[in-house]
């Protein structure tokens, strides 16, 4: 099936090249369970390890499953390659460290999951990698902080707590006068943006989240767009445009179009360098589950984003509630965005605060019967949790100032249950919260 289908509907299904196992014809794909592969004689071998031809050679670095996975991504995404990786951490991690080296900065947006946040700040600055942070809600802000110096924009498309849709193309055509590429965390709006469309270069993915859908494993995509010239400014890039070491000096920005007719060299030499060295590979048994999660990828972003529009029109109604937080509930500028980027759902994600403060968060939290309070976010099931107290209680007051983390801020991640029944759990723990009577969570 050709991947030239445009339809995120097929592309999850039939994406890529994979129509059955040529070894069995068995239609799932099968999870291959190999560390290692057997080389057809010994210029084989070699040829493989010099990149004179594409194989397998060892699952750190590429594994059949996780193959099939990739190109799913990567078309789902508009781009041209992917490589699949141990989480949504070791994604943010490696698209730094593929760009970026002691000495370098990478300037970011202020509007970023706990997790990024804590590494870019505490592990990539001890690294020597300094992260300049830039309030999106103006995207001259990152021109600012641009110097010779500067390897990436980063930003994530639609970042909780805030949920601002970031102004890609806006950031994008500053990073391309420069020759920055921009890298966009897309985790909370898979099909419902692409970011590659609006000129990010990279696009990265926790797909333990919506693309996963169950919960049930954790994983990691980088998915090269293919739009990016690595070698349009050599001192602008020296990792893609100065001989490595590690590879008989190779120079990945000629090297990679040159040998597989791709302009994908950020891809290739994540793989091949930075999966080789710092491992990190993900397990072909959960690439094998998110191939599950991402057949139904479509259908399940529409029906989280249908029911979360009504709990919106619901929660702005209710009297316990006194700021309902949604990508469309902000003023301009800000909510344009919301329509200029996102097409068929608004997102799943809404924030709320309520009358009574951090106690009502906590009652109403604990007084929840169907939803899950749980740190995670993406699954089929609603999910709520008080991020102050949990995913970002690692940040100091002025880091949760600036993600827009308030003390009474609740999250709820909409699922896809019967919206009257996601209502009904809403509505009792809501009338629950400001009278701050606990009830077992079932
Ligand atoms: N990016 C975003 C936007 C996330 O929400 C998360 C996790 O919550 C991550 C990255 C990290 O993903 P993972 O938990 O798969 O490491």
């Amino acid at each position: 099936m050709s991947t030239k289908r445009n339809n995120p509907e097929t592309i999850a299904i039939h994406g890529g090249d994979y129509k059955s196992d040529p070894a069995t014809n068995a239609v799932a794909v099968p999870i291959y369970r190999t560390t290692s592969y057997q080389f057809n004689n010994t210029e084989h071998a070699a040829n493989l390890f010099a990149l004179k031809e594409f194989g397998n050679i060892y699952t750190r670095i590429m594994n059949p499953t996780n193959d099939v996975l990739e190109k799913r991504v990567a078309a789902l995404e508009g781009g041209l390659s992917c490589v699949t990786v141990s989480s949504g951490q070791t994604a943010s991690s490696f698209a730094i460290l593929n760009v970026a080296q002691a000495g370098d900065n990478i300037v970011s947006s202020t509007d970023l999951y706990g997790g990024t946040v804590s590494l870019f700040t505490h592990t990539l600055s001890k690294l020597g990698i300094e992260i300049r942070y830039a309030d999106p809600s103006d995207p001259k802000n990152f021109e600012k902080m641009v110097d010779d110096k500067t390897r990436a924009f980063y930003g994530e498309t639609l970042p909780n707590p805030y949920l601002r849709v970031f102004p890609i193309k806006e950031v994008s055509d500053i990073g391309r006068k420069y020759n920055i590429p921009l890298i966009m965390d897309n985790t909370a709006s898979p099909v419902i943006c692409k970011p590659i469309e609006h000129g990010a270069a990279i696009v990265i993915h926790s797909l333990t989240k919506y693309i996963g859908g169950h919960g049930t494993a954790v994983a990691g995509s980088i998915v090269d767009g293919g739009n990016f010239d690595w070698t349009a400014d050599p001192k602008r890039q020296p990792l893609f445009n100065e001989p490595d070491a590690s590879y008989g000096g190779v120079i990945w920005g000629k090297a990679v179009p040159e040998l597989t007719g791709a302009n994908v060299p950020f891809a290739v030499r994540a793989r091949v360098c930075l999966l080789r060295d710092l491992g990190s590979a993900l397990a072909p048994d959960n690439a094998f589950a998110i191939i599950q999660g991402l057949e139904t990828v479509a259908l399940r972003m529409k029906q989280h984003c249908e029911n979360a529009e009504k709990v919106v029109n619901f929660l702005k109604k209710h009297k316990e509630v006194t700021k309902v937080i949604y990508s469309t509930e902000h003023n301009k500028p800000i909510a344009d965005r919301a329509k200029k980027y996102l097409k068929g759902g608004y997102g799943p994600m809404v924030g709320i605060e309520l009358k009574g403060g951090i106690q009502s968060g906590k009652t109403f939290i604990e007084s929840l019967k169907m939803f899950y309070h749980v740190a995670n976010i993406g699954d089929v099931r609603s999910l709520a949790i008080h991020p102050a107290s949990t995913t970002h209680s690692q940040l100091n007051e002025k880091e949760l100032a600036a993600s827009g983390v308030t003390q009474s801020y609740v999250r709820l991640c909409i699922g896809i249950e019967h919206i009257d029944d996601i209502i009904e759990d809403l509505n009792q723990a809501l009338n629950k919260s400001s009278k701050g009577k606990l009830r077992a969570v079932s």
